[in-house]
């Protein structure tokens, strides 16, 4: 059974998703391929002109989205990037079930007109970069949730989302539009992270997902090992579309496998990312780590999350750093030299709105 939202075999269905529901009928698999045999190798855009296609049908695009935006030429130029806040969480604020191991990648499926909702209250509140809501659109999880014939079509349909939001920024203004690769495991547990083999077979899978539905760039974000986040970084290499690399780091300028953040930039600093950072780290563990990034020479990236993770649900629920003091901090993030500031769990359309009030965004 296919929902009205699915992609055709092609991948290059633009129909814009079906209306909000609420449904908790039992998932079905679409049957889409979902196989790297027959993956092109290099970036590809779908047509403008399908993809800008409003809910009435009636087309808005007014620019052209053919080419990847060059993130790497924007962030050379002096004016620091925002980027976005989180998405999972706030899925869950917004009332979508997030339960694990689906995650955010749940909401794809029963509310995907909510996920495009948050892209777009970001892009209102100012933020230049989008992260696609493909955090958790890797078969490994899909399959646990009963979805895994689905890694390709959702990953490309979570993009989607994100570059009609995109889309809808003013004329000339440019918002780039990431994919998420973070670990294949649960992100704070390192010791869960798998072999070699695996992770090659299943990060070059996830990354040529991503560059079928054309993202900018990919984001390999709260790493917990180098090793994964080598993995991950040659993985995007390979799909021929640039990469960020973030590691998330809890106790000083440490990632949680206990690798010192340091020596986890210098290895990754081999694979050439467009920029490095550290995220989902609570604010008041980022001044250990911003002269850590400061030192590496490289473009870096700090977007933090709003506190400890909360018990229960594993992640911060958000009370600890309302919007204005969570923006003073990003502030001092961009003293200490960070060239891309943003949120991570439990930041949300506010938080970035007050970054940019004060980056005069
Ligand atoms: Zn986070």
């Amino acid at each position: 059974m296919r929902r009205d939202f699915d992609l055709q075999p092609d991948g290059t269905d633009a129909e814009p998703p079906g209306p909000e529901r609420n449904r908790r009928d039992p998932l079905v698999p679409s049957g889409c391929c979902g196989s790297l045999r027959d993956a092109d190798p290099k970036p590809r855009r779908f047509d403008a002109a399908r993809l800008s296609v409003s809910g009435n049908g009636t087309p808005h695009g007014h620019k052209s989205i053919t080419m990847p935006l060059d993130l790497s030429r924007r962030l050379a130029e002096s004016e620091p990037l925002l980027l976005d806040g989180a998405t999972g969480t706030e899925l869950e604020r917004r009332g979508a079930q997030t339960e694990l191991p689906l995650w955010s990648a749940r909401a794809l499926v029963d509310l995907p007109d909510r996920v495009r909702e948050i892209h777009s209250d970001y892009v209102e509140a100012g933020a230049e970069i989008l992260t696609a809501n493909t955090f958790r659109t890797q078969r490994r999880t899909l399959e646990r949730g009963g979805l895994g014939g689905r890694a390709e079509d959702l990953t490309v349909l979570a993009v989607q989302l994100a570059r009609r939001a995109a889309d809808t920024a003013a004329p000339g203004r440019e918002v780039f539009v990431v994919g998420s690769a973070p670990p294949l495991e649960d992100c704070f547990e390192p010791g869960r992270v798998p072999d070699d083999t695996r992770l090659e077979r299943e990060h070059v899978e996830h990354a040529a997902h991503l560059v079928r539905a054309g993202v900018d760039a990919i984001l390999v974000e709260t790493m917990n090992t180098t090793r994964e986040a080598i993995a991950a970084l040659r993985a995007a290499r390979r799909a021929g579309v640039p990469a960020l690399v973030s590691f998330v780091c809890w106790e000083g300028a440490r990632l949680l496998s206990g690798e010192a953040l340091e020596t986890a930039l210098d290895e990754v600093a081999a694979e050439n990312p467009v920029a490095v950072g550290v995220n989902c780290l609570p604010p008041s563990n980022v001044t250990a780590c911003l002269p850590v990034l400061r030192a590496s020479g490289l473009a870096f990236s700090v977007y933090a999350n709003t506190g400890a993770p909360d018990r229960d649900v594993g992640h911060p629920r958000g009370e600890d750093w309302p919007p204005d003091e969570f923006a003073d901090c990003a502030m001092g993030w961009l003293d200490g030299g960070a060239r891309i500031v943003g949120g991570c769990c439990g930041t949300t359309p506010a938080h970035v709105r007050a970054m940019a009030q004060r980056m005069r965004r």
